[in-house]
C-alpha cells in the first residue's frame, strides 16, 4: 500500500492544486485562494487586490487577501499563514521577487499551484504560471512616450519637428522587481538612437540602471535624487528637459521636486515626465497639462487572467498560456499571460480611460 500511495499521490503533482486534496470534487465554497499583494500606498495594488478578491468570490471561492506594506518580512509570513491555513491556489505579487523560495517549496511540497501576479518570482522552480503586461514594451513604450513629448518623434515613430538637444534625467524602479530591468532596457531601447546622436544628453551622466533604481518605487526617494539632480548637474543655470519616470508615484515626486526648484512656470516650463499605471492623481495632472503621458494597463482584464488561470489549476487543467519563452526566472521559463498596454498622453485620456469605464469624468476632474 506505501508503493500505491506513493503513485497516487505522483498522479495528482505536476499541474494538481489544492494541497493534495481531490480538489476536482470539491465545490468552490470549500476553496481557499490565497492572494498576496506588495502594498496599499499605490492605489494600483489596491485595485488589483479588489477586483481579484470579487472576482473569485463572484465564483463562489474563499479568498484570502493580504498586503504587505513592502515589507519582505511580512509577505512571507503572510504567504506562510496561506500555507498553513489550507490554500488551495496563491497568487502573488512579490515585494522582492527573490524573497519567498521558502514559502514557494512549502507551497510545492503540498502541491499548492503557485501564480505569480505581474512580478516574476525569480530563482524557484515552485512557479507554475505567470499573468502580466508585456513589461519590456512597457518601457520602449516609456522610452517613446518621452520622446514624442520632447517633439523628437511623432506618435506613429516618425521623426518629429524638434532636433534637440535635449537635457534629460532618467528614473528606474526598485531594483528588486523583476520588471524594472524590463521596463528599463525597453526604454533604453527607444532612447539609445537619440543618446548615441547627441539629440539626448544625460547631463549628470547617471545612466546605469544600479545609479537611477528607486528603491521600492519610493516617491519621496524619487524627490529627492531629483532635487539632488537639479543641485549638481544643474546649477550652472542650464534646464532640465525631460524626464524618464517608471512609475506614477515617482513621477509625481519628481513633479514636485522641479516644481519646488521653479519649474512649470511662464519663465520655465516642466520637463516632459512619463509614467506608468495611469494612477487617478497623475490621470488629473495629464489632463492639466503637468505630467506629460503614462502608461495604462487594465488592471481588469489582468485580474481576470489570475482568476482564469486559478480556476484551471483547480480544475487540474493547464492555464492557457501566450508566451511560452520570454520570462526565465533564472531556475526555469515560466509560461505566461502577457496583456497589451497603451500609451496615454492628454489627447487619449477619454478614449482610453473615460470610455471604457476605468474612470469617470468626475475622477479625472477631481484626481481622485
Ligand atoms: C508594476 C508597475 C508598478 C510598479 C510599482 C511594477 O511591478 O508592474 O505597474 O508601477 O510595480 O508599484
Amino acid at each position: 500500500s506505501g508503493a500505491l500511495l506513493v503513485l497516487g499521490l505522483a498522479a495528482c503533482g505536476g499541474q494538481g492544486a489544492g494541497g493534495g486534496t481531490d480538489t476536482a470534487s470539491e465545490q468552490p465554497k470549500d476553496l481557499t485562494i490565497g492572494v498576496a499583494m506588495p502594498t496599499q500606498t499605490s492605489e494600483r495594488w489596491i485595485a488589483d487586490g479588489k477586483a481579484v478578491k470579487e472576482k473569485l468570490e463572484a465564483k463562489g471561492y474563499k479568498v484570502d487577501l493580504q498586503y504587505a506594506n513592502d515589507d519582505i518580512p511580512t509577505q512571507s509570513q503572510q504567504v506562510d499563514q496561506m500555507i498553513t491555513q489550507g490554500a488551495d491556489v496563491l497568487i502573488i505579487a512579490a515585494v522582492d521577487g527573490t524573497a519567498l523560495s521558502g514559502q514557494l517549496q512549502a507551497a510545492a511540497d503540498k502541491k499548492i499551484p503557485v501564480i505569480s501576479y505581474d512580478r516574476l518570482i525569480r530563482g524557484s522552480k515552485n512557479v507554475d504560471f505567470y499573468v502580466s503586461f508585456d513589461n519590456y514594451k512597457v518601457g520602449v513604450a516609456q522610452g517613446k512616450a518621452l520622446l514624442r513629448g520632447l517633439g523628437l518623434e511623432n506618435a506613429d515613430g516618425s521623426k518629429g519637428a524638434k532636433t534637440g538637444p535635449f537635457n534629460v534625467e532618467l528614473f528606474a524602479g526598485s531594483l528588486d522587481d523583476n520588471n524594472t530591468s524590463y521596463f528599463f532596457r525597453g526604454a533604453m531601447e527607444a532612447l539609445k538612437p537619440y543618446l548615441d546622436s547627441g539629440a539626448l544628453v544625460v547631463k549628470s551622466k547617471q545612466t546605469k540602471i544600479e545609479q537611477v533604481a528607486t528603491l521600492r518605487w519610493d516617491a519621496e526617494t524619487a524627490q529627492k535624487r531629483m532635487e539632488n539632480l537639479l543641485t549638481s548637474a544643474y546649477n550652472d543655470g542650464s534646464k532640465v528637459a525631460g524626464i524618464l519616470s517608471p512609475y506614477d508615484g515617482i513621477s509625481r515626486g519628481i513633479i514636485t521636486a522641479l516644481q519646488n526648484a521653479g519649474y512649470g512656470t511662464a519663465a520655465s516650463a516642466l520637463p516632459v515626465v512619463t509614467g506608468q499605471d495611469a494612477e487617478i492623481a497623475s490621470v488629473k495632472l495629464i489632463n492639466d497639462g503637468v505630467q506629460s503621458s503614462t502608461i495604462f494597463k487594465d488592471l481588469r482584464l489582468l485580474a481576470v487572467q489570475a482568476v482564469t488561470a486559478a480556476e484551471a489549476f483547480l480544475q487540474k487543467k493547464t492555464p492557457e498560456a501566450n508566451d511560452t519563452k520570454s520570462y526565465d526566472n533564472g531556475v526555469k521559463v515560466v509560461p505566461a499571460y502577457l496583456l497589451p498596454i497603451h500609451t496615454v498622453f492628454k489627447a487619449d485620456v477619454t478614449k482610453e480611460l473615460v470610455d471604457t469605464g476605468f474612470y469617470t469624468a468626475a475622477q479625472v476632474a477631481a484626481g481622485k
